[in-house]
């Protein structure tokens, strides 16, 4: 019986993000954040960057688990990241260019293992690019400046926006406001 409930558990978890994440649900939620910022929504990787510069440049600047998650597409541990069980009042900045991504009133403890947001400060500060990886339908999140890799978004978010920017810590910088 226990077992039973286990196995139905893990189903329904396999059915919920399947339904949220592929097919129609995909496909509509694609459009909806296409629709968030169609000027440099692009869904391509390397448009239209403020910030150049070359891999040896950022391996150089960065620490070597910035470098892994925001150059390398990686993702740090759930729960790892210093900033999932943090709530200082201020702003969050992409950590390769300082180009300010979040605000801490639009932050909520998901219970994912990685700090979430449900709006951007600037629909601008962001692109979003499909990203087909690891057998998944997901939406990758990108500073609009410089192009690192940030996270992914979720159509499972809380209100007003319905929408869950699923963060790596160590992609953001915090800055406490004046
Ligand atoms: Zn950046």
């Amino acid at each position: 019986m226990i077992l039973r409930n286990i196995i139905n558990l893990t189903i329904n978890r396999q059915e919920r993000v399947k339904n949220v994440l592929s097919g129609r649900h995909y496909d509509r939620f694609k459009a909806t954040v296409h629709g968030l910022n169609p000027d440099i929504s692009v869904m391509e990787a390397g448009v239209g960057m403020k910030v150049e510069k070359t891999d040896a440049q950022w391996q150089e600047e960065l620490t070597e688990e910035q470098y892994h998650v925001c150059r390398q597409k990686g993702t740090e541990r759930p729960f790892s990241g210093e900033y999932v069980h943090f709530d200082g009042e201020g702003r969050y900045s992409c950590v390769c260019c300082d180009q300010i991504l979040f605000e801490s009133t639009t932050k909520f403890d998901a219970g994912c293992g990685w700090p979430s947001f449900w709006e951007v400060v600037d629909k601008e500060a962001v692109k979003y690019i499909e990203d087909k990886s690891l057998g998944m339908d997901r939406i990758e999140v990108v500073c609009s400046a410089c192009n690192a890799h940030l996270g992914h978004v979720f159509p499972d978010g809380p209100e007003p926006t319905g929408l869950r920017y699923c963060m790596n810590s160590v992609a953001l910088q915090f800055k406490k406001d004046n």
